[in-house]
């Protein structure tokens, strides 16, 4: 019997893994289209066929049912087709560190669990603050960028709340939280979760392109606080999930500092400009931020998950540490990053940036960033040029939004076949594409973060859009209907 990885059973996991690599290796070259197209009755059918409480089955044969159950269908963010969400085709050394991790199990929660891991997740702490260009500075991994903004969001309501008069409910729901329309929907969340009021979350005016506009940001304190709110923090993002474009950093925090407002930067998609040679000024202000959130899963092309949020002042974080006598006793003096989390047990997810940086260096990393951020302005480009498609706005990272204008179609055509030209894709599982609404009109979205995807791939994209939608709008106004008979024969073609 060996279940369990231990000393015994070492040489059984030298060709569990061995055997298991190949198996996706085989799948990850194989791959000619992002996703198998089974359907999604087909995919639940599978699912629930399996029996969960009947006897084990041995580790190689479970092993070949996920070959057959998850590796046949899952969805491949590396094949140059897929173009719809933040997800990034992951570099090979984070890839081998995660095995690392995953077989040494290691919890960065306290030093007696981690020694060494907690002293290197620090340093890459201490990296990343200076990458920013907080001059002290700390921080913490977290499991990504919802995380990294309601903990920065609840250390800045902490800090608020030390300055407002007032029993801790009636001081709460005086707090407001302030963002763009463009900011990511976490920031809703994290508000809801850290009990501010329904009318917390004020939306600053942008400049018609999904930036921030500084004047209104000053205006719109200058009305919370004459309406008695106090402002808890302003959240600017730097990469925005749709448009990708950046708020003015620099204005703002010129903004928040007159005015003692908290400055959160969500760069969890931007994060990647960190390390780019060619592109680092568009974040310029940064350091000014009291805190900052950065997905290394995005444009660090690390596997999920991989994240953190960063605080200039070391002290703003201790306001969520907390005392249990079995694991961070107030005697002790040793490291312990519990104190700093809002998790405990945790994964030593840095030592995969650690692999990363030490294996190609942090310019090699931004070079793969500043290809995607080329790729998307020459599919902008192209987008633009075709008569067929229509290019909404200009992405400063790697989104590119637009619609498809078949001949003949009108508006509300256009709007109607987004959601449908996005089904068809899917479920032909040949290509990628996302959809979102910019100004109240659908539109389809690409985001391009794999490097080695060219403008013929997405060119390859773009026709499949194309031919969808004229497809679609031409045998019948009522796509949904229609669109089940493209489905069935995109996939037998
Ligand atoms: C993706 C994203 C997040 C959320 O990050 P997760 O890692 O998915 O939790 C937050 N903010 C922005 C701007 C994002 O693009």
């Amino acid at each position: 019997m060996h279940d369990v990885l231990t000393r015994s059973s070492a040489d059984i996991y030298r060709s569990l893994i061995a055997q298991t690599s190949s198996k996706v290796a085989a799948r990850i070259a194989a791959a000619s289209q992002p996703f198998s197209g089974a359907s999604r009755s087909e995919l639940e059918g599978l699912v629930a066929n399996v029996d969960l409480d009947s006897d084990g089955v041995g580790t190689p044969r479970a092993l070949t049912e996920i070959d057959e159950l998850f590796l046949e269908h899952a969805v491949w963010f590396h094949h140059p087709s897929y173009a719809a969400h933040l997800n990034c085709p992951v570099v090979l050394p984070a890839v081998a560190a995660e095995s690392i991790l995953a077989a040494v199990n290691t919890s960065v929660d306290t030093y007696d669990q981690s020694t060494v891991g907690t002293l290197m997740e620090r340093r890459l702490i201490e990296w990343t603050t200076q990458r920013i260009g907080f001059t002290h500075g700390d921080g913490i991994f977290t499991s990504g960028g919802t995380q990294s903004n309601l903990h920065a969001l609840f250390l800045a309501r902490e800090a608020a709340l030390t300055r407002i008069d007032a029993p801790r409910p009636h001081a709460i729901a005086k707090l407001v939280v302030l963002a763009t329309a463009s900011s990511h929907f976490s920031v809703g969340k994290s508000a809801l979760l850290l009990g501010l009021g329904d009318d917390a979350v004020i939306t600053v005016a942008d400049d018609g392109h999904g930036r921030m506009r500084a004047d209104a940001l000053a205006a719109a304190i200058d009305r919370a606080e004459a309406s008695g709110r106090v402002p808890m923090a302003v959240v600017a993002t730097a990469g925005t999930t749709d448009r990708g474009v950046i708020d003015p950093v620099e204005t703002i925090a010129d903004v928040c500092d007159r005015r003692g407002v908290w400055l959160h930067v969500d760069a969890a998609y931007g994060c990647g400009l960190l390390v780019s040679s060619r592109r680092r000024h568009l974040i310029d202000g940064i350091e000014r931020a009291r805190s900052v959130t950065v997905d290394f899963h995005k444009s660090f092309f690390q596997p999920v998950s991989s994240s953190a949020v960063l605080v200039r002042e070391p002290r703003d974080l201790g306001a969520g540490a907390w005392h249990a006598d079995y694991l961070n006793p107030l005697e002790n003096d040793e490291p312990n990053q519990v104190d700093k989390s809002l998790q405990t047990t945790r994964r030593f997810d840095a030592l995969k940036l650690w692999v990363t940086l030490r294996a190609m260096g942090p310019g090699r990393i931004g070079e793969l960033f500043d290809t995607v951020v080329d790729l998307a302005a020459e599919v902008s480009a192209h987008v633009d040029a075709d008569p067929e498609l229509e290019l909404i706005g200009r992405s400063q990272l790697s989104t590119v939004l637009f619609r498809a204008l078949p001949a003949g179609t009108d508006a509300t055509t256009q709007d109607a076949l987004v959601a449908s030209v996005r089904r068809v894709l899917l479920e032909s599982g040949r290509a990628f594409v996302a959809k979102t609404v910019i100004d109240g009109r659908p539109c389809l979205k690409l985001t391009l973060l794999n490097p080695e995807t060219n403008l013929d791939d997405v060119r390859g994209i773009l026709e499949m859009v194309k031919d969808a939608a004229t497809t679609l709008a031409g045998i019948s106004p009522d796509l949904d209907e229609t669109m089940d008979d493209l489905v069935g024969t995109e996939a037998t073609a």
